[in-house]
């Protein structure tokens, strides 16, 4: 393979808090070591209609601090074709791009890596995702700041449950993991938890929730993740109101949705995103593709993408007895 002196870096899939700052850590890592720095707007959507632009240390300069992403981000249905990946390669070609840096999520690391398979384009994969559901890293970027967006608003939640002794249901985004509604639901002090990780009998739900608003206190906040089998807030609240022994209970349901996306990211996540962003370059350089980045107890460690994406990783089952523990 000749040797690459231009790489592109996207964002992809679900925006995250940190993507601009670990689109920072490449480009000015890049450019550290002369390789020259192409955008791709959209993610794979761009590639394939060629929305590149040139990217220089003063085009990410002020951004660490800002939510969203400055290279925008989308999903793309064109790639999941062998046609539009097809074309997606020309694109790299023609703009003289020999390589790049993915930040996404589960779903664009699988891009990715089938994208490598076919057309073999040194690929480095950061994981971007609020969801934290990647394995090969402990955390992933703009996990904490939407956890913390999240627990700001269970708070105000809970003021005014108290205040009308109310049960609310608190709907949090994670797709199907329940990392941001578990953390949440500690650090919110919440009555009840229901994430996809743990079976929910919708009986023990109920007595859960009785048991908890007749002897402990009149109000109760249980915060739901979206991918919880039950069905998310909604349809537990549609359960909770078909039960005659809720008549009595005023009950409110509440989805933060994307209010989770948004902001500026924390100190947490701007630190790991220009980690991994550097460390994603550093592994490009040493010709360690096909992998992702990723912070493992602490220290970066490199997965082969094929690993990310085939697993589940798992909650942490201690966190879920602090909730009966403490509530
Ligand atoms: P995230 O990266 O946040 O998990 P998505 O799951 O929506 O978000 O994936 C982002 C994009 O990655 C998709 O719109 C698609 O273009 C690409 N992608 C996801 N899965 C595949 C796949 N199996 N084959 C090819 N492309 C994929």
């Amino acid at each position: 393979m000749d040797s690459v002196t231009r790489i592109g870096v996207f964002t992809s899939g679900g925006d995250a808090p940190g993507m601009n700052a670990c689109v920072r850590a490449v480009v000015r890592t890049a450019l550290s070591h002369d390789l020259e720095v192409m955008g791709i707007r959209r993610g794979y959507q761009g590639m394939i209609e060629g929305d590149i632009v040139e990217m220089d240390a003063k085009s990410v300069s002020n951004i660490v601090q800002k939510g969203g992403t400055i290279l925008k981000s989308a999903r793309s249905d064109q790639f999941r074709t062998a046609e539009g990946r097809a074309t997606a390669a020309r694109n790299l070609k023609e703009a003289g791009i020999g390589g790049l840096i993915a930040i996404g999520g589960d779903g664009s690391l699988r891009g990715a890596a089938i994208f490598y398979d076919e057309h073999q384009v040194p690929l480095v994969g950061c994981p971007g995702t609020i969801d934290n559901d990647l394995f090969g890293t402990d955390e992933t970027i703009g996990y904490d700041t939407a956890m913390n967006t999240a627990l700001d608003n269970i708070d105000k939640i809970r003021d005014t449950a108290d205040a009308h002794d109310r049960l609310f249901l608190v709907e949090v985004m994670g797709r199907d993991a329940g990392f941001i509604a578990l953390n949440c639901g500690i650090g919110g002090g919440a009555e009840l938890v229901l994430i996809p990780e743990m079976l929910s009998d919708l009986d023990e739900v109920k007595r859960q929730i009785r048991s908890q608003m007749s002897t402990q206190s009149r109000s109760a906040v249980v915060v739901v993740a979206e991918g919880d089998e039950l069905g998310g807030a909604n349809s537990v609240a549609a359960a909770l109101r078909d039960d005659s022994s809720f008549d009595h209970v005023d009950l409110r349901v509440c989805i933060l949705g994307h209010t989770q996306r948004g902001g500026a990211p924390s100190a947490r996540d701007r630190v790991l995103a220009s980690r991994l962003g550097v460390a994603a370059v550093e592994a490009f350089m040493e010709g360690r593709y096909n992998v992702m980045v990723g912070i493992q107890d602490g220290d970066i460690r490199l997965t082969p993408s094929r690993n990310v994406w085939g697993r589940k990783k798992a909650i942490n089952y201690e966190l879920l007895k602090l909730i009966e523990l403490l509530r």
